[in-house]
């Protein structure tokens, strides 16, 4: 069965992109546009692994994440990071968060598929 990947991303333009890589790979995409809707998702559906980007206009990404590994039931989830600004230090504050990895933007397919299907598990990459 697809992987369920929950992405919350408040910029149209790079959900759109990361759906479609995602889709060609043959994941299922549950979308959300804030932090809120985004822990309101991965506390109430079935999800496999969450990307949030680190900028949005609730809560940030690093809140979401913290939150979600606050969570006993959730706190394996793999959750991974995407961010434009590299070089100010979020990585590091990615992984002081908890997030399990961090995937810069712009986003590549290459990177986004590897990294995910490393974070799901699957020993091998998906030919797409
Ligand atoms: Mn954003």
């Amino acid at each position: 069965m697809a992987a369920t990947i929950l992405y919350i991303e408040d910029n149209p333009q790079n959900m759109r992109l990361a759906r479609k890589m995602l889709h060609t790979a043959g994941y299922q995409v549950i979308e959300a546009v804030d932090g809120m809707s985004g822990l309101h998702t991965v506390m109430n559906e079935s999800v496999d692994l969450v990307l949030v980007d680190i900028n949005l206009p609730d809560i940030d990404g690093l809140q979401v994440t913290a939150q979600i590994k606050s969570m006993p039931e959730l706190a394996s989830l793999p959750v991974l990071a995407l961010t434009a600004n590299a070089m100010h230090g979020d990585r590091e504050r990615c992984l002081a968060a908890g997030c399990d990895g961090y995937i810069p933007k712009p986003v590549t397919k290459n990177e986004l598929l590897t990294m995910v299907a490393h974070f799901l598990g699957e020993s091998e990459r998906r030919v797409v």
